[in-house]
Order: C-alpha cells, then sequence, then structure tokens
C-alpha cells in the first residue's frame, strides 16, 4: 500500500513521472488536472464551471476537487494507494484528504517535493505550447506564455502552503526529487527515495 503525493508546481514533470511510475508501482496516476479536462471535454456541468477558471490559471474551488478525489479513490483500482498529482493543491486539499484518509484506515505515506526553477518551468510550458501548436493538437490555454506566469503565482501563494503542511506534520514523508534532471534520472531519483 503506497499513497503517494508528486508534489511541485505547473510543469514540473509531475504528470510524466506518475505515468511511469503508475506501471512499476502498480498504483494508478490521480490527476485532477485530466480528470478536469475529461470534463470540459465531455461537456459536463463540471467542465462548464471549471473551463474559464482552468484557462486563466487560477484554482477550481476546493469543493468540486476534494469531491473528484474522493469518488476516485472509492474505485477498486485504488485499493493499493494512489499517485496523487496536482492535488492537493491547497492547504484545505490537504487536510481534507488526509481526513478521507483516515476515514479509509489510510495515510500518505510520501510526499516528493520535484523542485525547479522558473525560468525551466517557463521553458518546459512554452515547448509543450508550441509542440502542440506545430502538431495541430489542442493546445492548453493555460500554457500559454501570457497566462502561465500566473499559475506560478498561484503556485507561491496558495500550493506552497501545501508543502509547509506537510512538513510541519510529518516531515519524516517529505522527499526532495531534483526536477532539472532529465526525466530517467528523475525517476531514479523518486523510485530510491521510495524503497
Ligand atoms: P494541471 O494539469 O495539474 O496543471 O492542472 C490544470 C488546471 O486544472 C490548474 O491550473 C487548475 O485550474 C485546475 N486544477 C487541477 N488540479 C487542481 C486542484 N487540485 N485544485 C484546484 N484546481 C486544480
Amino acid at each position: 500500500m503506497k499513497n503517494i503525493i508528486l508534489f511541485g508546481p505547473p510543469a514540473a514533470g509531475k504528470g510524466t513521472q506518475a505515468k511511469i511510475l503508475q506501471d512499476t508501482l502498480k498504483i494508478p496516476q490521480l490527476s485532477t488536472g485530466d480528470m478536469l479536462r475529461a470534463e470540459v471535454t465531455a461537456g459536463s456541468d463540471l467542465g462548464k464551471k471549471a473551463k474559464n477558471i482552468m484557462d486563466s490559471g487560477g484554482l477550481v474551488s476546493d469543493e468540486i476537487i476534494i469531491g473528484m478525489i474522493e469518488n476516485r479513490l472509492k474505485k477498486p483500482d485504488c485499493n493499493n494507494g494512489a499517485l496523487f498529482d496536482g492535488f492537493p493543491r491547497t492547504k484545505a486539499q490537504a487536510e481534507a484528504l488526509d481526513s478521507m484518509l483516515a476515514k479509509i484506515g489510510r495515510k500518505i505515506d510520501l510526499v516528493i517535493d520535484m523542485q525547479v526553477n522558473d525560468d525551466e518551468l517557463i521553458a518546459r510550458s512554452a515547448k509543450r505550447f508550441s509542440e502542440d501548436t506545430a502538431a495541430g493538437r489542442p493546445t492548453r490555454k493555460d500554457d500559454n506564455p501570457e497566462v502561465f506566469p500566473g499559475r506560478l503565482k498561484v503556485y507561491r501563494e496558495q500550493t506552497l502552503p501545501v508543502l509547509a503542511y506537510y512538513k510541519n506534520t510529518a516531515p519524516e514523508k517529505v522527499r526532495n526529487v531534483d526536477g532539472m534532471k532529465n526525466i530517467d534520472e528523475v525517476t531514479k531519483q523518486i523510485k530510491s527515495s521510495i524503497n
């Protein structure tokens, strides 16, 4: 049983690492960003509520996000744990996660803090934006170079307190990973901090 949080700023590589790790660890990636984008594509009421907020780089309400995770955790593929990607993003979400896990006799085992500097994050998001454009794929409006710096600000103001929360309540669970390295190197670092 492993419940692992991949923590870090937008475009740090959390999704990339979660996709690699879910196969080796046999626990699913729970990406709230992917779940929300699926709702937007499906045109659901939730998707309609979330779309403008997401496009502008803001955070969707804690209530919506917590409800989504609560439902997802009930699915049998989460019986051995989960890799949380892009969640929790506020202190209220972190507290809600702790209490929903406690109710089912579980807890967070590890918080992987992926450290990447702002220049690299801006370069990575711009690359994702231009590659999507070049390939004719729909671009993520929130990767637009005009929107992305705002997401870094939201991260610093609303999401960094999540790291402080875990450092205060469970410092032994927090591991630093140098997210500036290439994909394979980062995977290796994460795997060695899990074992
Ligand atoms: P991501 O794919 O994780 O970068 O998420 C894309 C966007 O979805 C974010 O910029 C937010 O607008 C929204 N979002 C994803 N996860 C959360 C969350 N845990 N709390 C609030 N909003 C979220």
